[in-house]
């Protein structure tokens, strides 16, 4: 039956088929999941004196139902419409349609960076359509029912077309110049293609915070105090070039809570989510609700939260991050330049012969013939960041704030109606950090060497 394919039908069976395959095993384990939640009905020993019967349960069904908008969400996504695009050659179809609509606007279709800009463009507002309905369910019925939205309807349509604003403004001149490199950089594009690419990256990481995040959230600095001296002994005492310290409203957004810093040269900041933050619930602050006070952590927490995220600097993580992601950026970038050139790629997508645009092959290398190897890679990853987790925490607990970082880590899980139960091959395949009762097992045992 073979010999009957051609072979950009024999590519569009091995995506379809990859892409069934890996949706499976999501699908697989997060039945697993789901599982877990309809069966676990006691609270783990560690936790019974910290979680009410009551959270436990609230819990139980938010993570329920996250889980099954999961499910959902794959089977119409990930499967129904991934799979129908492949199949009717909707890719194909959009280029086409770039190619009139840049005739028509004045831009000239001959041109392929013109065309790409185009059909970046319009995939994009394509995509918006897709998610919409999804985030729309997900922020104002899920969040809401489980009392996590706090977003205006008026304030997510903002956000959104901020977002998707920022990310034409940004993503129109790399893809522009992207094209543009392939088409004159020679044999040893890939070269330059990484150059370019792994400085706008380190660009995009300082600038980011400085510059884009506050577009999307307000940032305060730490009001003087206790917690900002003894933040910043804190950093003095391990050599962290402490810039400025900054509270974001996070709890516009979601009430989700954290803590990261950020700049990769010179001083840095330090960010608090205001829902790390103790909310004492006083009485002239009028604006909190309820459910609201009593959460977030005392001082002494957050500053073993905060010694957790400079072990983090301290241990290199930052650094070893960019470095794995500028070598994965190398090898996509050789594995590209390898196979740009093989029309079945683009048939395969439904272009007919002889049309190759630079940017669909680097779509369907990336995003489908390397999507195998993507897969091993970020499971390789979660497994790494487990590991720096586990060192973060352990370095938390040398400054002897072991007791303070558990305590922070069950009050944040406990505010985010985290729950404490997974499966382990879940966990193993999704978890990029450790679950609360690994971390608290840990935690204590190190504690435990110590003495
Ligand atoms: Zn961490």
């Amino acid at each position: 039956m073979f010999e009957e394919l051609s072979k950009g039908e024999l590519t569009l069976y091995s995506i379809l088929i990859f892409l069934f395959l890996e949706n499976l095993v999501n699908l697989y384990l997060t039945r697993r999941q789901i599982f877990v939640y309809e069966t676990s009905k006691e609270i783990p020993e560690e936790l019974r004196d910290v979680m009410k019967k009551e959270t436990f349960e609230k819990a139980r069904l938010y993570g329920l139902d996250k889980a099954n908008f999961e499910v959902f969400k794959l089977l119409v996504c990930d499967v129904g419409i991934a799979t129908i695009e492949l199949y009717t050659g909707f890719v194909a179809q959009v280029w086409a349609r770039a190619l009139e609509v840049s005739a028509r606007v004045g831009l000239n279709p001959a041109n392929e960076i013109h065309v790409s800009i185009v059909f970046l463009v319009m995939i994009n507002i394509i995509g918006i359509f897709k998610d919409m309905p999804f985030k729309i369910y997900g922020t104002f019925v899920l969040e809401e029912k489980h009392g996590f939205n706090k977003q205006t309807p008026g304030f997510f349509i903002k956000d959104q077309i901020k977002s998707f604003l920022v990310g034409q403004v940004l993503s129109i001149p790399i893809v522009a110049a992207i094209v543009y490199i392939v088409q004159i950089g020679g044999d040893y594009f890939f070269i330059w293609l990484w150059a370019f690419v792994g400085v706008v990256s380190l660009i995009l990481i300082t600038v980011y915070p400085v510059y884009i995040a506050p577009l999307f959230d307000k940032f305060r600095p730490l009001e003087d105090g206790e917690l900002k001296t003894s933040i910043e002994k804190l950093a003095e005492s391990l050599h962290f070039p402490l810039g400025k310290l900054f509270v974001v409203e996070g709890s516009k957004r979601s009430a989700h809570s954290n803590a990261y810093f950020t700049g990769l040269f010179g001083a840095k900041r330090i960010v608090l989510f205001d829902t790390l933050l103790l909310n004492k619930g006083l009485a002239d602050d009028s604006t909190l609700a309820d459910d609201e006070k009593g959460k977030g952590c005392e001082n002494k927490e957050v500053l073993a939260v905060l010694a957790h995220e400079l072990g983090h600097w301290k241990l290199g993580h930052v650094r070893k991050n960019i470095i794995i992601m500028q070598v994965q950026m190398f090898l996509i970038f050789i594995a590209f330049s390898q196979l740009f050139k093989y029309s079945p790629l683009y048939q395969a997508v439904g272009f007919p012969e002889n049309v190759q645009p630079i940017l669909i092959g680097f779509l369907v290398i990336v995003m489908y013939v390397l999507a195998p190897y993507n897969t091993l890679i970020s499971f390789g990853m979660t497994i790494l960041s487990r590991r720096f987790e586990y060192q973060a925490d352990d370095f938390a607990n040398g400054l002897g704030y072991s007791k303070d970082l558990g305590k922070a880590l069950v009050k944040l899980h406990i505010d985010n109606l985290g729950f404490p139960i997974y499966d382990w091959m879940y966990s193993a395949w999704n978890h990029s950090h450790p679950t609360l009762l690994q971390r608290l097992e840990r935690l204590k045992a190190t504690q435990k060497k110590d003495r």
